[in-house]
């Protein structure tokens, strides 16, 4: 075996290159489907080892057919970010360099890195300055950091340490939500002990944004710990609760107030569109995602908690944490559940550092003028109508809306269906007020104004096709 790397790092360089170069003219989706690639990647366990450049080249052989296009320009699924290739080289500088970023003596450059990306994160979004940040592996991981953090400050204000004592036996905490949660924030309740089922959930408008009279009501005699979680970016419809309105009300309640904005939170990013998060900053906790719209590879998230100290409370090792911290140190463990960890500060400040606050802002605005462009171009097709106002960077589609809905949903998902089997570009469907849609959020840097067009042509191609079958 080689001890030295040269050959191999350059290889794996330039088969990144490759892939990289190609991926706007392939097809964005897999050749195959999970099945055929749990074929390709069939074999026994290995008896005997392999050369680290033999390892690679198999690697690269098996994965590629299975490889879905999220780095494309015209890849809409989901909600994913297009790892973007200033990332990617301090990716692969993290793991060349291989810290253990759970303390700043182990990793002294990462944790600073850290220290400063997660300053400029709290600017950049517009959150109050004396905020201090959790690198997390997405905004599941970051709800459940901000939830945590809110649990442990509502049971502190009425006497009890539920980081010692736990749950059992403490005095219950009131949780509630908007009607249209996303279902990662629901999970992180469930692992703190707070249960995804027993929160109240709060009516929400057209767009899925919490309607303030309903939790006026909701809230109505309500004393004792309280966590209200709000939305910034409604997974479907792109749209944030009216935080000006809301945030009082829970005030009034002495309410925890967390933020789930895992894309909708970079609106502030954009002074174009950041009245669509107004408010946002009088929370108390926020969640959001590197992998997303800062285009970081992944994994990448962000705990931001406005009280530092409940921050640190909720997830330091068992109270060592306030002796150990001296003035001015900041161990990047204490603000995260792991304690070996990534070196996620390297990406996160490649990111910023590359974009800056002008870029970044001119990023954001780009993917939103791309949704519009896409959803006011195919809306002009007889059949196809945009369902959300397309304010942020999602929208949602319905084919042949004026049938009868069990109709509309079956010729919506075979227009998805057709899309991604032509493979121009890729977009999945979504279920919103008991509907079938195609949702196309996006979420990538790379979507230029022809991609929008070959986009809007792909679908309205599809549709007709659809249309036509149907017809005949
Ligand atoms: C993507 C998303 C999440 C989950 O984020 P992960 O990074 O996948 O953990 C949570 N909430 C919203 C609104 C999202 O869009």
């Amino acid at each position: 075996m080689s001890q030295d790397p040269g050959a191999l790092f350059a290889r794996a360089a330039a088969l990144a290159t490759a892939y990289r170069r190609e991926i706007a003219d392939a097809k964005q989706r897999p050749d195959h489907n999970y099945s055929a690639a749990v074929v390709d990647w069939d074999a026994t366990t290995p008896e005997h080892g392999l050369p680290a450049e033999a390892v690679l080249e198999e690697l690269v052989t098996r994965a590629t057919p299975g490889l879905h296009a999220s780095t494309g320009p015209r890849f809409f699924g989901w909600v994913i970010g297009a790892s973007h290739p200033a990332g990617v080289a301090a990716d692969w500088m993290t793991s060349t360099w291989g810290q253990n970023v759970g303390n700043h003596q182990a990793a002294p450059a990462a944790s600073a890195a850290e220290l400063v990306a997660g300053r400029w994160l709290v600017d950049i979004l517009g959150l109050p300055a004396e905020s201090s940040v959790g690198f997390v592996t997405g905004a599941t991981m970051a709800n459940l950091v901000g939830l945590a953090a809110g649990r442990s400050e509502v049971l502190r204000r009425v006497g009890w340490d539920v980081e010692a004592d736990g749950l059992f036996g403490a005095p219950p905490i009131r949780v509630v939500v908007g009607e249209d949660v996303h279902v990662s924030a629901l999970s992180a309740l469930q692992f703190l002990g707070l249960g995804h089922a027993r929160v109240t959930r709060i009516a929400t408008d057209a767009e899925g944004r919490m309607i303030p009279e309903a939790l006026q009501a909701a809230l109505a005699g309500t004393t004792g710990p309280l966590i209200v979680m709000l939305q910034a970016g409604q997974i479907n419809t792109g749209a944030s609760d009216p935080f000006p309105e809301i945030v009082p009300i829970a005030r009034a309640h002495g309410a925890w107030i967390h933020v789930d904005g895992a894309f909708g939170l970079w609106a502030q990013a954009s002074p174009a569109y950041a009245h669509l998060a107004a408010g946002v900053e009088l929370c108390d906790s926020w969640a959001t995602d590197g992998h997303k719209w800062l285009q970081t590879p992944y994994d990448c998230g962000f705990a931001i908690v406005r009280d530092p100290e409940a921050h640190r409370r909720a997830m330091a090792f068992g109270a060592s944490y306030l002796p150990a911290v001296a003035a001015g140190e900041r161990d990047p463990t204490h603000y995260v559940p792991e304690l070996s960890r990534r070196a996620r500060g390297f990406t996160t400040w490649a990111m910023l550092r590359h974009y800056g606050r002008s870029g970044l802002a001119a990023m954001v605005a780009h993917c939103c003028a791309m949704a519009r462009q896409i959803a006011t171009t195919v809306a002009t097709e007889p059949g196809i109508s945009v369902v959300n106002e397309v304010v942020l960077n999602q929208a949602i589609l319905c084919f042949g809306g004026n049938l009868p809905l069990e109709e509309s949903n079956r010729l919506t998902l075979a227009t998805i269906a057709r899309l991604q089997a032509d493979g121009t570009a890729f977009a999945g469907a979504s279920q919103w007020r008991g509907q079938w849609l195609m949702r196309v959020s996006v979420s990538g840097h790379g979507t230029t104004e022809a991609d929008a067009r070959l986009t809007a042509d792909a679908i309205t191609t599809s549709w007709r096709a659809v249309r036509g079958q149907n017809a005949g």
